[in-house]
């Protein structure tokens, strides 16, 4: 039996995932360190599996800045933080008109879901209600998806936003659980497995990934694929690390874009048959490499991220277009 470091059994690696089976620490590890020769192999592998799962689509997602800054929590890497000093706006959970205004903005990007992300621990009661009030008209007017990010989550709320037609709610595990408490201390690594719980035993479908980039070990990165593919989460946002300034991980080195490609992979062996989507850090991290990544990867963002620029929607587009890729329609 060859080797799991020779270049012909990357494709050994796609047909393990696509039989169902969990890639070995040991092959998750080859996966990211090997040279950087091996990059096309491995993105044709892990293409494999992509295209059989979602053949050539490309799913489309917006964010919505509902409620930016004054959080009391602590993480490292984000800049809405009590501990971050970056210039970022601050605002209490815009209106409903301006909600709605995201949606249609949403649509005219051909952006399938919609995604109304609100700085903070969890959602006040108040704040409850004026995004289950908003969804309800986007639902009712509009075929997008909604994704809500609102933080902790108990059971009865996410209950409340279930029956008001939130199709997916998004809380990340971000890093490791070894590596959490250096990213975090305010909540802790088991509090947001627990909110994904209550996501999934709502009904809503979960959606949980991870921040690349924040001094984690390669085999924290295989631990982070494991816990996802352990909890089942549907979604997977792959983000990199933008390190701002006046954050506490403002001096964090950036990855490479090979290495981000690699990620990439790793989480498609590892969860073949999830919706992966490259997000925050997309063009800083791959920069002329992003079209690469949807060999992997299945799903974007378009526009902007929280608090930094994506680029250009038409360039998102073209970019799509040039790989002989698919906008997937809306579909409720
Ligand atoms: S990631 Fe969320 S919980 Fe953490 S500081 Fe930022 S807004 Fe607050």
């Amino acid at each position: 039996m060859r080797h799991v470091t020779d270049v012909m059994d990357w494709e050994q690696l796609a047909d393990k995932a696509l039989r169902g089976e969990r890639l070995t620490l040991e092959e998750g590890l080859a996966v990211l360190g090997r040279d950087d020769k091996q990059l096309l192999p491995i993105m044709q592998a892990a293409y494999m599996v992509r295209s059989y799962y979602y053949g050539n689509k490309v799913k489309l997602n917006m964010i919505m800045n509902a409620k930016s800054g004054l959080c009391p929590e602590d993480c490292g890497y984000c800049s809405q933080s009590i501990v971050s000093s970056a210039a970022v706006p601050k605002y209490t959970l815009l209106d409903k008109e301006s909600l709605l205004a995201g949606a249609r903005e949403a649509m005219a990007r051909q952006a399938g879901t919609y995604c109304i992300v609100a700085s903070g621990r969890g959602p006040t009661p108040r704040e409850l209600d004026q995004v289950i009030d908003a969804v309800t008209e986007i639902r009712s007017t509009m075929p997008l998806k909604i994704c809500a990010c609102l933080g902790l989550l108990r059971n009865d709320q996410a209950e409340r936003l279930a029956a008001a037609g939130v199709h997916r709610y998004n809380h990340n595990l971000n890093t490791s659980q070894t590596n959490y408490a250096s990213i975090t201390t305010t909540h802790s690594y088991e509090q947001r497995v627990e909110t994904v719980e209550n996501v999934k035993a709502s009904g809503m479908s979960p959606c949980s990934g991870v921040i690349i980039g924040m001094g984690e070990s390669d085999t924290d990165i295989v631990e982070m694929a494991y816990a996802l593919r352990e909890l089942d989460a549907d979604s997977i946002p792959v983000n990199f690390l933008i390190p701002i300034p006046g954050t506490p991980l403002e001096s964090s080195t950036r990855i490479t874009p090979m290495h981000a490609l690699k990620v990439l992979a790793l989480f498609r062996f590892i969860c073949p048959t999830k919706e992966i989507r490259v997000s925050g850090g997309r063009e800083s991290s791959l920069r002329h490499l992003q079209p690469l990544s949807l060999y992997a990867a299945n799903s974007w963002f378009v526009g902007d991220y929280l608090t930094t620029g994506g680029q250009e929607v038409n360039a998102d587009h073209q970019m799509i277009e040039d790989l002989g890729f698919e906008i997937e329609k809306y579909a409720i």
